[in-house]
């Protein structure tokens, strides 16, 4: 099944008297369970697409169809839900809570979703099993990532939306945090979209999509699938 469908979509934002379309015609498919980058330059419509998959803001024109339903035409209401409900975000600044630890971070997303997983095993399972306990100030940029991580996929969304990840990190601990993604995805069947302006996170992915100038320039396929040890 396709997890998410982009049909013809625009987004025009106005700028002083005139206009310019972020995203232009814009079509594209995502395969549920597999892990796919949306890679391109600074200005090339990545916050803009990322911010219509999420939820955050509507298209101009076209349809997005996410597991079957266009959340384009969704009330003000049923888009927050989706929002909460049905995607996991991954911020490149992690946006924990400071005074909660690691395992109440995560913790708290339980309490507003019903069909959420258990916080500590979704904590063993992205390695942080004894460091549960410690606060975000006496973690690493990595565990960090790892504890968002954690965090995003307790609450079972359809999707785990994933805004430059691995931009704070040195590339090692960028490339451990990739896997961990493909890994928890795999394990968990869950749809993963990255994007990003680093062409070297594009390895990790099931497919690319190159965005440039609002328009999609190419879509690879990887042939060599993902595995994990
Ligand atoms: P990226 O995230 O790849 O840098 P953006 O989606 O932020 O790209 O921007 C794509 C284009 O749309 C850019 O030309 C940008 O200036 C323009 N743009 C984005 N958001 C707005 C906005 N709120 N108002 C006007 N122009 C915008
Ligand atoms: P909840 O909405 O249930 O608190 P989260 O803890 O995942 O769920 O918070 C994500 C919230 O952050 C979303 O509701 C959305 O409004 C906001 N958000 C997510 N991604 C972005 C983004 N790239 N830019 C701005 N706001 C975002």
């Amino acid at each position: 099944m396709k997890a998410l469908m982009f049909e013809h979509v625009t987004k025009t934002y106005k700028v002083g008297r005139g206009f310019v379309n972020a995203l232009d015609d814009v079509s594209f498919e995502i395969e549920s369970e597999k892990v796919t980058v949306v890679l391109g330059p600074s200005g090339s419509g990545k916050s803009t697409l990322l911010n219509l998959m999420g939820g955050m803001d509507r298209p101009s024109e076209g349809k997005i169809t996410v597991f079957g339903s266009n959340i384009a035409k969704l009330s003000e209401y049923a888009l927050t839900e989706y929002r909460r409900k049905k995607i996991g975000f991954v911020f490149q600044f992690y946006n924990l809570i400071p005074s909660l630890n690691a395992l109440e971070n995560v913790s708290i997303v339980q309490k507003m979703n019903n069909q959420s997983f258990d916080p500590k095993e979704m904590i063993n399972d992205v390695g942080l099993g004894k460091r549960s306990r410690y606060f975000p100030s006496e973690l690493s940029g990595g565990e960090l990532q790892r504890l968002s991580i954690a965090r995003a996929l307790c609450k079972n969304p359809d999707i785990l939306l994933c805004d430059e990840p691995t931009g704070a990190l040195d590339s090692m601990t960028g490339q451990t945090i990739l896997k961990l993604m493909v890994k928890m995805a795999r394990k968990y069947k869950k749809t993963v979209i990255i994007v990003t302006h680093n062409a070297s996170i594009a390895l990790c992915a099931d497919s690319v999509i190159h965005l440039k100038d609002g328009k999609i320039e190419s879509i690879e396929q990887n042939k060599k699938p993902l595995t994990v040890d």
